[in-house]
């Protein structure tokens, strides 16, 4: 992998361990170290070891490198606490998508019961659409590729 770093950017200092973190995993390609926040105990970010930005500015080798790692950094997590029950992956792409930190990373949530402290909405809005408004919005999407 090639890895550039952003001088400014807090995890690319995290990589180079020029700022702390409770890392719990890494290797040439990624860093695994526990998000600040404790959204729940265990909260873990697996960041690339080269500065890039958010998804879109992936390509297939380095989706490939670090996509590959995760399940492992996964069932550690989950192996490290028998209260874990569950655990939730999350990748916010873009401020608008709650992304604060502009280095791409990997939350690794772990979830204990229903009421600890992660929630997600999924609304669901299929009485909205007709089959027009579905496939206007599959063939925009298909004729990217
Ligand atoms: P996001 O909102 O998806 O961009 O997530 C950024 C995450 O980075 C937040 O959950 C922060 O708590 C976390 N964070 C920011 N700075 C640090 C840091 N120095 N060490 C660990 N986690 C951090
Ligand atoms: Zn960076």
């Amino acid at each position: 992998m090639v890895h550039n770093y952003d001088d400014d950017c807090i995890f690319c200092k995290i990589i180079k361990g020029e700022v702390p973190s409770y890392t719990v995993y890494e290797d040439d390609d990624v860093k695994a170290f526990l998000d600040i926040s404790q959204g729940t105990p265990g909260h873990t970010l697996v960041v690339p070891k080269t500065h890039v930005a958010d998804i879109f500015a992936y390509d297939a080798d380095l989706a490939a490198t670090v996509f590959s790692k995760i399940p492992a950094i996964a069932r550690a997590v989950k192996n490290s606490n028998p209260e874990i029950k569950g655990l939730n992956i999350l990748n916010n792409n873009g401020k608008v998508a709650y992304q604060s930190v502009f280095h791409s990373h990997i939350h690794l949530i772990p979830r204990y019961t229903d009421h600890d402290d992660f929630g997600m909405t999924f609304k669901d809005n299929s009485s909205k659409y007709d089959e027009k408004a579905y496939t206007d919005i599959q063939n925009a999407i298909k004729s990217q590729f």
